[in-house]
């Protein structure tokens, strides 16, 4: 039968209770070594892996074009329109249109 044991975390070095559950969870899994780590930091040690950098605030507008879901990185305001990523990407990504493009200048 198992016992409780107490273990240092090596991260935060508080004592935390490997439980006789824990073990046998371990043991469950084929693992012999105890953890060095309190679930509170092998919690924060996942969650930092996750993977949560580049992730940012995404606001929801409605697209202008298309009155679907759009997704900006910023604050849309009500002076400016709002594209969805299709829209966007038909549109070209220019701001206005008065430049002209390039084409229709040399034909004549
Ligand atoms: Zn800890
Ligand atoms: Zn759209």
């Amino acid at each position: 039968m198992a016992t409780d044991l107490t273990l240092r975390c090596r991260d935060c070095g508080q004592d935390f209770v490997f439980t006789a559950g824990e073990q046998d969870f371990y043991a469950s899994k084929g693992l012999t070594h105890q953890p060095s780590r309190c679930p509170d930091c092998r919690a924060a040690r996942k969650s930092a892996g996750g993977g949560d950098r580049g992730q940012r605030q995404m606001y929801v507008a409605t697209c202008s074009s298309c009155g679907g879901e759009a997704r900006v990185p910023f604050q849309p305001r009500g002076d400016k329109p709002v594209y969805c990523s299709n829209c966007f990407q038909q549109i070209g990504g220019g701001a206005g249109a008065s430049r002209g493009g390039g084409y229709s200048s040399g034909s004549w």
